[in-house]
């Protein structure tokens, strides 16, 4: 059974929420051909862009199918900063302003939210601590 979007979207959920952020999805994008791939992303009320979700890659592991969607998770949240109240999504730890950032690198605790200025830093996808 592949994964569904929501299953492959549900650590995001989690990274978002211990940020004080909400998130749903809904159903399809305009104009796409298959709907059931896609998911519109509306963060604390804001639709902040469309995600979608490989079929084939959900027919792999979790950690496969959730990259490319964190990656284009955060891209929406950080392109409506401003919307969102200044949101740095996901915030690094005390001290440092910046976001993390998506690891492309790892093994056992892939894929993972890293600091940019200190990579070993590191918390997997759906494990952020919050603030
Ligand atoms: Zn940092």
């Amino acid at each position: 059974m592949p994964l569904s979007p929501e299953e492959v979207f549900a650590p995001l959920a989690h990274d978002l929420e211990v940020c004080g952020l909400t998130s749903r999805l809904l159903h399809g994008a305009p104009g796409v051909q298959n709907p059931d791939a896609w998911r519109v992303l509306v963060v604390s009320g804001v639709k902040v862009g469309t995600l979608e979700f490989d079929e084939e890659l959900s027919t792999e592991t979790l950690g496969m199918a959730l990259w490319p969607v964190a990656f284009a998770t955060q891209a929406a949240i950080l392109e409506n900063a401003q919307l969102l109240s200044g949101a740095v999504w996901p915030r690094c730890h005390t001290g440092h302003r910046h976001p993390m950032e998506l690891s492309q690198e790892g093994e056992h605790d892939w894929p993972a939210w890293s600091c940019p200025k200190n990579p070993p830093y590191r918390r997997p996808v759906g494990q952020h601590p919050g603030p």
